[in-house]
């Protein structure tokens, strides 16, 4: 069964770690190229994410991580970049693994327009306006004062969607969250986020913002964040995923759930979910509990459906 996956941070750890190496088996690696075969996962969003303990990111911290990207995990023969649907459907063609790239967090970008139209040369297909704190664009859903979007964070949204950059609200205040809604027109995304009204955390959705994000024809990225999943119990089992699906379809969502994993930005795993490779486990625990088609539209259908509509052409 083919597979997506919505958001890992696998190039800031080998970033942070230069002797990790993407085409073998690390321990440290949750999503390796050995691990993704090993699933059978078809298309694997890479985030940019410049970690907390870089003081002051930049565009040149950003820079090398794009090189990163190029240099370790789509220089490989088995991997290809994705820019757009034919890239897409040339992925499906073949027995290759489909890489997009996206970025996690404005704040290297510092309100420059030329910056961003650079990543977007580069490949970067989608981009999570914040992390869980302000950023010079808009607030986090941790920052305490709550607020949305800047006047430049505003116009830089506007420019997403004019380039058809996907935007991605995991992480996003809840006054931003709604501020978006009101400015882009497109169809956005929340990567890796799950259901509030299932597992009350800040940074799961409210079932407005999942009925605002069906309404626009979004999707949204189940994630693996033992802590997202289950707020009262530390050994989750995957079982627990299944009632955020659930949650999802009974507000009209069952086209609209995929996966973002969130592997290797964790250090707490789910039970039986420890990295990319085990993504069987999920799918013998969908088959239990769902129709054949089902479980192949939340597994890839789902984002494929999203991605070759809002991919450039
Ligand atoms: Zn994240």
């Amino acid at each position: 069964m083919r597979i997506m996956d919505g958001h890992c941070d696998a190039l800031t750890k080998l970033y942070m770690n230069p002797k990790l190496d993407f085409d073998k088996e690390e321990q440290e690696l949750d999503v390796s190229y050995p691990r993704l075969k090993q699933a059978g996962v078809k298309v694997q969003c890479f985030a940019i994410y410049l970690s907390d303990s870089i003081q002051q990111p930049t565009f040149d911290h950003i820079l090398q991580m794009v090189d990163l990207f190029h240099r370790k995990i789509v220089r490989h023969p088995g991997m290809k970049l994705i820019q757009n649907v034919e890239d897409w459907r040339a992925v499906e063609a073949e027995e290759q693994i489909g890489a997009i790239l996206t970025l996690e967090g404005l704040d290297a970008l510092a309100g420059n327009m030329t910056h961003l139209r650079i990543l977007h040369h580069l490949g970067v297909r989608s981009i999570g306006l914040t992390w869980n704190y302000a950023n010079w664009a808009a607030d986090g859903v941790m920052e305490p004062r709550k607020s949305g979007f800047t006047r430049k964070g505003k116009l830089m949204l506007k420019e997403l969607e004019t380039m058809g950059i996907i935007a991605d609200v995991s992480h996003l205040s809840v006054t931003a969250f709604w501020e978006l809604v009101e400015v882009y027109a497109k169809p956005f995304i929340a990567s890796h986020s799950n259901a509030q009204k299932v597992c009350p955390h800040p940074r799961n959705l409210s079932d407005d913002q999942i009925k605002a994000i069906i309404q626009c024809q979004g999707l949204i990225g189940i994630t693996f964040v033992p802590y997202f999943v289950d707020c009262a119990n530390l050994a989750v089992p995957i079982t627990a995923l299944l009632k955020h699906i659930d949650h999802v379809c009974s507000l009209g969502g069952e086209g609209n759930i995929g996966f973002g994993s969130d592997f290797d930005g964790i250090e707490q795993w789910m039970k039986d979910l420890r990295h990319v490779g085990q993504y069987g486990n999920i799918i013998e625990a969908l088959c239990k509990n769902y129709k054949e088609t089902q479980v192949e539209a939340f597994l890839y259908g789902n984002w494929r459906n999203f991605m070759l509509t809002n991919l450039p052409k």
